[in-house]
């Protein structure tokens, strides 16, 4: 059980590390420095951690990572996913030393992390990377959290912020990928059935005690892993604490103004500050100057407001030097309305690479491949929908695919899809051609995409977008499904449509920084005592979306090479000899 309480009342007026922002990033270069014997502060703005981490699947990409080689899955090599990446990247010179950082060290940090922490991570074995490239790997390179029983935690798990309502089930309990087999064959086989009692007695026993489920998966066990061990190591978080602007003495950073509430706070940082406030997804000016103003919906937290970036752009850091590749990460997002704090869902992996689902634009006719990743799905939705960006698109299936393997925040399994259509979430059709009526497509074209689509499904080849042919597409698809995984007829009625819609779950654009995570200035130098990890540093993927895990992989691994620079770096400058500060307000 974890002892003292973390939340920090009293905020110092002096720390050698000053971290900013509690989301992946940010904790586990506080977790490091603190290990390293830093004294450490972490300020979160929202009054729960973890941020868009703690809502995400947790997955992390490493390559050439130890837990996938101790498991079998070897062959990867640095070198060949340096290569992709060079691959992927419009102008791979840029950036490249922070990514050829990346990928030395990251291999190195989730070895250090499991041996020196209580985060520990599992290998994914077959999870293929998102494109077909040189370099490219289909197996080893992702790994993803250990589930984490939030018991540890005591009376500090509500601290934690939950993933989005709709990765839940019975409004509270996680569930991972291994476990949806054994809930949907409970009442078939007996082994199923006590796999699924035991799940349920375990969540109906944590109600008793705490708001939600305490057996954490994806991102969610990401975070409370760090947030575990920085509880045991007894770092302070200051909550509902947030970064205002850095303090600056002789060209170098030397600490922040801080708000809580009414109250200003200058706190001096004798090693540095780090920004990992998570990006500029809520922030409405930065998005419109790197995204397409008719995109609305953000999956990131509402506190990610581009705090960090905005407050290094006051002291003339560099940032967003050109627009590389895309200015975000993204996803196709269907709206639920259901009152959560988004109300979005993310179409990642579990529906749209399914056998006998497809997706059509404004227009009634297929545009992509549907089984490719959601970043590239939504690439492939701005592209058809040039002039009319935020218009959704349609995915289209028969209503007995939704019930065998769920659509959306539809689960797998569940039989009466009538109170879906009652929300608004699918429109469902006793015909193609009353389902092109309801959603607004034209009837002709609509039956033309089904009817072309299923000739695919009998020869398996989709001659038009190649559906199944990737191994990325297949992990995806249902492996029982022949000749192809991800092809099956569209015939029978009811039919239904969901609207999708693009949305970022990150922002790739940010800050620019060296190999350590040292923020530069306009003029390319180090600007000294300013670190930045996370989505606040401009992504070592420069806008492209090499496989599953690309924002968390960096987050953790410039989390932890920031950590160890600071540590190993004298003083940024003597706070207490610096004059021109005003006294620090401590309440
Ligand atoms: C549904 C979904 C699934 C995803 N799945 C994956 C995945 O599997 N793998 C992957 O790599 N990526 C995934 N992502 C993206 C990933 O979650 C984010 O890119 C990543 O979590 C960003 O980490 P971060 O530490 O930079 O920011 P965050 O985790 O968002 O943390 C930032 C923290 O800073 C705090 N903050 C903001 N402003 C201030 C301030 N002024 N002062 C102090 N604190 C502040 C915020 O409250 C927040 O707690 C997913 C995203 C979504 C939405």
């Amino acid at each position: 059980m974890a002892t003292p309480p973390a939340a920090c009342e009293t905020i110092p007026r002096e720390v050698d590390l000053l971290v900013l922002g509690a989301g992946a990033a940010g904790m586990t270069a506080a977790l490091v420095a603190a290990i390293e014997g830093l004294d450490v502060l972490v300020c979160e703005k929202a009054g729960q951690l973890g941020g868009t981490t703690a809502t995400s699947a947790g997955t992390i990409w490493i390559p050439e990572n130890q837990e996938n080689i101790r498991a079998g899955f070897t062959g990867d090599s640095r070198q060949a996913a340096g290569r992709y990446l060079d691959q992927l990247i419009d102008q791979p010179e840029h950036g490249r030393a922070a990514r050829e950082s990346f990928l030395a060290h990251g291999p190195e940090v989730l070895t250090w992390l499991a041996q020196h922490t209580d985060v520990k991570f599992l290998p994914c074995g077959d999870y293929p990377d998102y494109l077909d490239e040189d370099g490219a790997a289909t197996r080893g390179r992702t790994v993803i959290p250990e589930p984490f029983d939030a018991r540890l935690l005591g009376d500090q798990f509500h601290r934690v912020r939950p993933p989005i309502a709709e990765f839940m089930v019975l409004g509270g309990m996680m569930v991972g990928k291994a476990d949806i087999p054994h809930l949907l064959n409970r009442f078939k086989s007996l082994a199923a059935f006590r796999y699924a009692a035991s799940l349920f007695l375990r969540f109906l026993a944590d109600r008793l005690k705490y708001p939600r489920g305490t057996r954490l998966m994806l991102g969610n066990a990401l975070v409370a892993r760090l947030f575990y061990s920085l509880v045991r190591r007894k770092v302070p978080i200051a909550f509902e604490t947030r970064l205002e602007t850095l303090l600056m003495a002789q060209g170098k950073v030397v600490g922040a103004t801080l708000r809580r509430g009414e109250q200003s706070f200058q706190v001096l940082a004798r090693k540095g500050v780090v920004l990992a406030t998570g990006g500029f997804g809520r922030n409405p000016t930065l998005r419109s100057a790197f995204m397409s103003p008719a995109v609305k919906d953000s999956m990131t937290v509402p506190e990610n407001q581009g705090d960090g970036i905005a407050a290094a752009l006051q002291i003339k850091a560099l940032t967003m030097p050109e627009r590389h590749g895309s200015g975000a990460f993204w996803s196709p997002v269907s709206r639920t309305g259901s009152g959560t704090w988004a109300g979005l869902y993310p179409h990642l992996a579990m529906d749209r690479a399914k056998p006998g689902l497809i997706a059509v634009n404004a227009q009634g006719h297929r545009f992509v491949n549907e089984a490719v990743s959601y970043h590239h799905f939504t690439l492939a939705m701005f592209e058809t929908h040039k002039a009319a960006p935020a218009s959704p698109v349609w995915l289209i299936c028969e209503a007995a695919f939704v019930r065998k393997y769920g659509l959306g925040a539809i689960h797998p399994g569940t039989s009466r899809l009538k109170p879906y259509v009652a929300k608004g979430w699918i429109v469902m059709a006793d015909s193609l051609a009353l389902l092109a009526r309801g959603i607004g497509v034209d009837a002709a074209s609509l039956q033309a995409s089904v009817t072309r689509h299923n000739q695919f499904a009998v020869s398996g080849v989709d001659e038009d977008f190649a559906k199944g042919s990737t191994a990325l597409n297949r992990y995806n698809g249902d492996a029982s499904n022949r000749p192809n995984p991800c092809l099956a007829p569209i015939v029978k009625a009811p039919f239904c449509a969901m609207a999708v819609w693009p949305a970022e779950i990150g922002t790739s654009t940010g800050l620019e920084a060296d190999a350590h995570g040292r923020v530069l200035n306009q003029q390319g130098e180090v600007i000294e005592g300013l670190y930045a990890c996370g989505n606040d540093l401009a992504s070592v993927m420069r806008g492209t979306y090499p496989g599953p895990g690309t924002t968390l992989g960096p987050a953790l691994v410039f989390g932890y090479l920031v950590a160890k620079h600071a540590t190993a770096s004298s003083r940024v400058a003597h706070p207490s000899s610096h004059t021109a500060l005003p006294e620090a307000l401590v309440p």
